[in-house]
């Protein structure tokens, strides 16, 4: 056990501003959530007109090594969040002496690199797809040898969505990966035989008071999120292992914000730790119109040390996302989509629809997860067509 860290626990109460860095959808959103609640937002990033700067109270255009800028930007503000786990250290700490950092910046050394990531998890007996380190051709032969095959390659930093991944199914295929990776520091992983891929949110404040959302069921296209589900009947049974999981993670990262957990549960029924986020995630957005307390007024609640919600399901519900491929044709045809009484749109004020970029998603309630599920798809779809035929 180690000793309860020294927090300051008072509430940021509404009316205080509250710093981010980074200004994309995540950004967006929690302001969204932050303004809500009455509190102002001041978000700092190297990018002018961005999706959070659009609805944040105010905003600095500045690069993340500019120490004058953080400065002022840190006496501005009475509590600091991140939308994206990237950051330079250097930048958090700079902020860190003046306000909380939250969550602190060692939450973002170790999820920074994974295999950080995976070493953290193992010391903590939380299980994960088996791995090892690869810095050179020679220990990734070893390795493959070792954790046999298929198997996953993977950068061990600045890796997202999939990017710096290449998947190895023969023995031949160890070299094309490695220079796949383009030779960085990597970890090789064991490939994971998944009946569904899943996702849990945990928030934990300040105090130490923990909720949790879902598991969110998750499915992925291209590597990059396309649908999330919740609640799903089939995976009740595995619930309460999952936030378990979910809540040792938050614990031994001693996390105060949000985070989002991705597992996979393999087809022999065992949870295994996929990633940590943390930080609001995308498969968490269906919360904002299915939950009791969605994920980003979460994140608010916890870094302001306020009573945490509840994260329970109101309506079933699925999300799709929103690719920048649907603006082929010009601006999609809205009223089209929203025509379905039970449909969410989420759009994330995002100029330049480039192919594969998130601009925003939709979600659409129903009986059950999977029936919305099936509408919010036909939904895209005819976006889709709609888009084809310009
Ligand atoms: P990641 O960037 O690690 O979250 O990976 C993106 C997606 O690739 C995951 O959501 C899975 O669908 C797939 N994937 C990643 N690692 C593995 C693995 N070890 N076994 C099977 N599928 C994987």
């Amino acid at each position: 056990m180690r000793d309860a860290p020294i927090i300051d626990s008072r509430p940021i109460l509404p009316g205080a501003t509250l710093g981010i860095l980074g200004s994309g959808q995540l950004g967006r959103m929690f302001a969204l959530a932050a303004a809500r609640l009455g509190y102002q937002v001041h978000v700092y990033s190297p990018h002018a007109k961005s999706p959070t700067a659009q609805v944040a109270t105010r905003e600095t255009v500045a690069d993340y090594d500019d120490v004058k800028s953080l400065e002022n930007f840190a006496r501005s503000i009475d509590v600091l969040t991140l939308e994206f786990e990237n950051v330079p250290a250097k930048a958090v700490e700079t902020i860190a002496q003046v306000v909380p950092v939250r969550p602190a910046g060692e939450v973002q050394y170790i999820v920074q690199n994974r295999l950080r990531e995976k070493l953290f998890l193992q010391q903590h007996g939380i299980a994960c797809a088996p791995f090892a380190e690869i810095t050179t051709a020679q220990q990734l032969a070893e390795a493959l040898d070792q954790i046999g095959l298929p198997a996953v390659l993977k950068t061990a930093e600045s890796g997202y969505d999939g990017k710096g991944q290449s998947k190895i199914t023969t023995p031949e295929e160890a070299l094309a990966a490695w220079a796949g990776v383009a030779q960085a520091p990597a970890v090789l992983e064991g490939w994971v035989e998944f009946q569904r891929e899943l996702s849990v949110l945990v928030a934990r404040s300040p105090s130490g008071q923990v909720a949790t959302h879902g598991p969110i069921a998750n499915e992925h296209v291209n590597h990059i999120l396309d649908v999330s589900l919740f609640p799903m009947a089939e995976l009740e049974p595995f619930a309460t292992e999952a936030q378990r999981i979910g809540r040792a993670i938050a614990e031994a990262l001693d996390l105060v914000g949000i985070c989002c957990v991705e597992l996979f549960l393999t087809t022999g029924g065992q949870l295994l730790v996929n990633e940590i986020a943390p930080r609001p995630h995308n498969s968490g957005h269906l919360t904002m119109d299915a939950c009791a307390t969605s994920q980003f007024e979460q994140q608010v609640r916890a870094i302001c040390n306020l009573p945490l919600g509840s994260g329970e399901s109101i309506w079933p519900a699925a999300m799709v996302n929103l690719l920048g491929d649907l603006w082929q044709g010009g601006e999609p045809p809205w009223p089209e989509v929203l025509a379905d009484p039970h449909l969410r749109l989420h759009l994330y004020g995002k100029t330049d629809p480039r192919a594969g970029r998130k601009m925003g998603h939709l979600t659409v309630l129903a009986g059950t997860a999977e029936e919305a599920a099936r509408r919010a798809l036909a939904a895209r779809d005819l976006l889709a067509t709609a888009c084809f035929h310009e």
